[in-house]
């Protein structure tokens, strides 16, 4: 068989045992320059891919090609770029292509697909967080790999598993992951995905209607039950004492019980004693900042689920000037696939450098309730107090459900607050509108330049 072939061939395979995105990622302008000896050389396009092809990948690889020519004993890499046709052409080629049934689509423009992706509500799992699309690199590799033990033991290794991270660091990415993962293996697990905010809420409204025990009987009666960000429900010792109970009907049934947290159970100063010794009773699993290779590679992957092709040296810039949160390594690169759509020539270096650097300086800049409603009172042109009433008018609903996004993403402010503040509504309202924005905005990518400009504004405000 011809060099070329062969390795066509082990694509193939190794196509099949890796994620989408490692396979796009790592495989793309890959060759075999070269067989002697039973040794393959296998070109690569950098030292990162190299190192990462060797330390990573190096036996699957060798599996691959022995299927396919059992007399190759082993592999070698070099650096250099194959001149054959060869792999991943489709990462210069930003035409979608319709019949990969894996295509994965991040955040973005290819709203087509999206429409599929809504919350499940019987789980509350949303269908984009798998693994497929989750990057391991050394700063998570240890909360991955206590992820996959509890998919393999479930109830009956790490429970509770416990992940703890700082914001945009993947946790509601890798928790919802194992249900969704979970779930494609048997449908009929019962897996409940919550976060502890609107945990808290459905107790506030179950004793207001005196709904208690269904509710109990709804968080008690799971295979997998997912609380996401429990660092908010330390702070209520009422919040505390109903989840110390179901967390306890579930232990004892074996049923398994995964949390995540902004920090370690020992750092959340308000977590009563008897919830910490519970949760360090399992396992406990950190996610670190990524560097800057991973975030390259995040950034790859994303462009290329996106199909669409950025020079080398302008993802290079995104991932240098965006350190601590992927979340923002993912804005910064749609703001630079926005305007890299808007100009005809490619997207030079200066110009990335100056998203990249705007990103940052707002990041720094303070914000206050009272700047977020100005600005979104003036960009839609209607008064700030009718932000601030009941008003339903048709014109003011859309500028205050996005008011309340930013308050709870920018702020952080709790929901019951962002009710209050406008017009004395309840915190299901304000969840509901935060939601609504949220949603919205993976559905139609130019809301996001709104909510830019918008941001803009309120950053630039004195
Ligand atoms: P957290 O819950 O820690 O604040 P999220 O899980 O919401 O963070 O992640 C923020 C964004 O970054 C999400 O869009 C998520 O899909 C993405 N993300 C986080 N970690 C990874 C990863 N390892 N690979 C790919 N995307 C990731
Ligand atoms: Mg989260």
């Amino acid at each position: 068989m011809e060099k070329h072939e062969l390795w066509q061939a082990a694509l193939a395979k190794l196509e099949l045992s890796l994620s989408r995105p490692s396979f796009l990622t790592w495989f793309h302008g890959t060759g075999i320059t070269d067989i002697q000896n039973g040794v393959a050389t296998v070109n690569v396009p950098n030292g990162f891919a190299k190192e990462w092809l060797q330390n990573k990948y190096h036996k699957s690889i060798l599996g691959a090609l022995r299927e396919v020519a059992g007399d190759i004993r082993d592999v070698s890499y070099i650096i250099g770029r194959s001149t054959e046709p060869g792999t991943g052409s489709f990462l210069k080629d930003p035409s979608p292509k319709k019949s990969r049934p894996h295509s994965i689509v991040l955040g973005g423009a290819d709203d087509s697909s999206f429409k599929e992706l809504s919350v499940d509500p019987d789980t509350n799992l949303n269908p984009r967080y798998t693994f497929e699309t989750f990057i391991v690199g050394s700063f998570n590799e240890l909360a991955h790999a206590a992820a996959q033990s509890v998919i393999k033991n479930l109830g009956a290794g790490y429970n509770p598993l416990f992940i703890y991270g700082g914001v945009g660091l993947g946790k509601t990415h890798l928790i919802q992951a194992i249900g969704n993962e979970l779930l494609s293996r048997n449908r009929s697990l019962r897996v409940r995905y919550i976060p502890s905010e609107k945990y808290m809420g459905e107790i506030v409204d179950a004793l207001r209607n005196q709904e208690m025990n269904k509710l109990k009987e709804k968080y008690r009666s799971v295979d997998l039950l997912i609380m996401d960000d429990i660092q908010f429900i330390a702070r209520t010792e009422k919040m505390q004492e109903e989840f110390f109970h179901t967390f306890n009907a579930l232990y004892e049934k074996n049923k398994q019980i995964i949390i995540s947290s902004d920090r370690p159970p020992q750092a959340i100063a308000t977590l009563e004693e008897r919830l910490r010794s519970r949760f360090e009773g399992g396992m406990i699993a950190d996610i670190g900042q990524p560097d800057f290779e991973t975030r390259l590679l995040i950034l790859k992957t994303k462009a290329a689920a996106k199909k669409i092709s950025l020079p080398e040296d302008a993802l290079a810039q995104i991932a240098d000037g965006i350190k601590t949160n992927i979340r923002e390594l993912e804005g910064a690169l749609n703001r630079v696939i926005m305007a890299s759509k808007l100009s005809a020539a490619p997207i030079g270096i200066d110009a990335v450098k100056k998203i990249v650097s705007g990103h940052q300086a707002n990041a720094g800049r303070f914000v206050s309730p009272k700047k977020i409603i100005k600005a979104v009172a003036e960009f839609y042109d209607i008064e700030e107090r009718d932000l601030l009433t009941r008003s339903r008018r048709r014109d003011v609903v859309k500028p205050r459900q996005i008011a309340m996004y930013f308050l709870r993403e920018e702020l952080k402010c709790s929901y019951p607050s962002i009710g209050e503040k406008f017009g004395g509504r309840d915190h299901t309202t304000a969840i509901h509108s935060c939601e609504k924005i949220a949603n919205d905005l993976k559905i139609h990518p130019e809301l996001e330049e709104e909510i830019r400009a918008i941001k803009d504004k309120f950053l630039s405000l004195p």
